[in-house]
């Protein structure tokens, strides 16, 4: 019996994401047939033949612009398609056209808050198929699921952005290829988990959703259907039967120690923006910190961190370097400490390895110039902070731990080093005032050379977080929590505070500060090896 596991838009297809090719790997290390299919890139490359690509623009100038481009796009997206005797120069000329066509069209998809609540998303899928994404669905994906025939359909959902094609696409899957199980997981179904089962449509849709860590529970619910034994002993389960859902007890995950490394031999590594030169790799579960009051990840992820072993991480980078031909590394983790990127550079130099790598961690004053010098000795070329706020009150307030002082340091530390910086601002934490956004917005007009990449955002309100558990203590009066009047950003929670910043005013700051977000994330095309 075959697993098939899909990946659904819309995200940037600038490299694969982990969820699934983790999944595939402990499924075929299990023993099972498993197939990976990544419908985010393949949809942006059937997107991109669309007779009237410049319909996707908003103004006129952009609508010339794409006219413009159109040919060059078709044929960088046919040069890709096509690799093999296609000479690496082209490939490389091609990729980067198809990375500037993706910021004109698709960016502004990445994080569109196109849906509030679970109610409007079902409410918005198309009723009689007749969209860009259901033609797709029709002409590529279902022929080629009916001739795959498998038992379970699996449909990872990371990012808020993918739930409405996901429920778009399990409709479908589920009146063309009836005979699999249907199941959902990841970080969005994790946290949506109580809304989704609860909601009336649910049971037509899916067959069942997997919470928390997957790997385990996966493995489990496929010796199942293979056997036609029942799902009452899957861990981390939430399924559908004779109208009721039962709820299955979620087990601790397996170790991150006992796991194999990431197989992305199903995806077409080529086809990526980035060439599949950069691929992720986690080291970790769970936040060593884990005290952000406003952080899902901690509820998504555990509250308790496991490290995997140094020597296990080399060898997986090691891996994944000889198997995929990648050079770039991402280390995907919530964050890195600072010893352990210590001890994973030491590990790194003292075998003599060549790695390229990036990875997220905290401003911590322990970030040493001695510390970030090593780091880029052993290859690493960005890191990646939420600094959230230039504001001792607000950042205390938050759970940061971040002191406001050591933020320019760990900053010079890391680019005196040579290593980029990347960071991410919310703009209306509850009761930030507007004098308090000024600061954190001068802080980064002021100080551009510390950082490459920045990214500003609105303070979303999610559940599940100790924000949503004790809101008063954040000087929030009331939290709209009913589906009907829920206008949240990003599947958040409307909410009305005592003071500082209202919800639409932090809104409308947020939009007047977009302007300073910075989106060069890449390696310089002329560095990307393999081209
Ligand atoms: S450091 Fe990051 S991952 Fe950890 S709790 Fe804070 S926001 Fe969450």
């Amino acid at each position: 019996m075959k697993t098939v596991l899909l990946y659904p838009p819309r995200c940037n297809p600038r490299s694969p994401y982990l969820s699934l090719p983790s999944l595939y790997a402990s499924l075929k290390a299990a023993g099972h047939d498993v197939v990976l299919k990544d419908l985010n890139l393949d949809f942006f490359y059937h997107v991109l033949c669309k007779k009237d690509l410049e319909n996707d623009c908003t103004t006129l100038a952009e609508k010339k612009e794409i006219l413009k481009a159109t040919p060059w796009i078709r044929e960088s997206r046919s040069l890709l398609l096509a690799h093999g005797s296609v000479p690496k120069k082209h490939m490389k000329q091609a990729r980067r056209h198809l990375r500037w066509a993706y910021d004109r069209l698709f960016k502004k998809y990445e994080f569109e808050a196109g849906y509030q609540s679970i109610h409007h998303i079902m409410s918005s899928l198309p009723k009689h198929g007749d969209n860009e994404f259901a033609s797709f669905l029709k002409e590529d994906v279902i022929p080629w699921l009916k001739k795959e025939g498998p038992g379970i359909v699996g449909i990872s959902i990371v990012f808020p952005n993918q739930l409405s094609k996901s429920f778009e696409l399990a409709k479908i899957i589920k009146q063309q290829v009836a005979w699999a199980h249907l199941v959902i997981g990841g970080p969005q179904v994790t946290k949506l988990a109580e809304d989704l089962s609860s909601f009336p449509e649910m049971s037509g849709l899916i067959d069942s959703m997997i919470v928390s860590n997957g790997e385990k529970p996966l493995n489990m619910l496929a010796d199942c259907i293979k056997t036609g034994s029942t799902l009452s002993t899957v861990p981390n389960l939430i399924y559908f039967k004779e109208g009721k859902v039962i709820r299955n007890p979620v087990d601790a995950p397996q170790s991150i120690n006992e796991l194999t490394t990431p197989e992305f031999q199903d995806l077409h590594l080529h086809r990526y923006l980035l060439g599949g030169v950069i691929l992720p790799l986690i080291t970790s579960r769970g936040c060593y910190w884990g005290k952000c009051v406003f952080c899902t990840y901690r509820e998504i992820h555990g509250r308790k961190t496991e490290f995997r072993k140094i020597p296990h991480v080399v060898e997986d980078m090691l891996n994944m370097k000889k198997r995929f031909g990648c050079s770039y590394i991402h280390l995907v983790d919530d964050a890195m400490p600072p010893k352990r990127c210590g001890a994973l550079s030491n590990e790194i130099v003292s075998r003599g390895l060549d790695f390229k790598w990036k990875c997220n961690a905290r401003l911590e004053k322990a970030f040493t110039p001695e510390l970030c010098r090593l780091m880029a000795r052993a290859g690493c070329y960005k890191v990646v902070f939420g600094l959230e706020s230039y504001n001792q009150r607000v950042l205390d307030l938050m759970g940061k731990g971040i002191r406001v002082k050591h933020v320019k340091p760990v900053l010079k530390n890391f680019v005196g080093a040579g290593i980029k910086t990347s960071i991410s601002c919310m703009i209306g934490f509850p009761t930030e005032t507007a004098e308090e956004v000024e600061k954190t917005r001068r802080f980064l007009e002021e100080n551009k050379d510390l950082y490459t990449t920045c990214v500003v955002q609105a303070f979303n309100l999610e559940g599940e977080t100790e924000l949503d558990r004790n809101p008063e203590k954040f000087g929030i009066t009331r939290v709209f929590r009913e589906e009907k009047e829920r206008h949240g950003r990003r599947y958040g929670y409307r909410y009305e505070t005592k003071k500082g910043l209202s919800w639409e005013e932090s809104e409308k700051m947020a939009r007047e500060l977009q302007y300073i977000n910075t989106w060069e994330d890449l390696p310089e095309p002329e560095a990307l090896p393999g081209d």
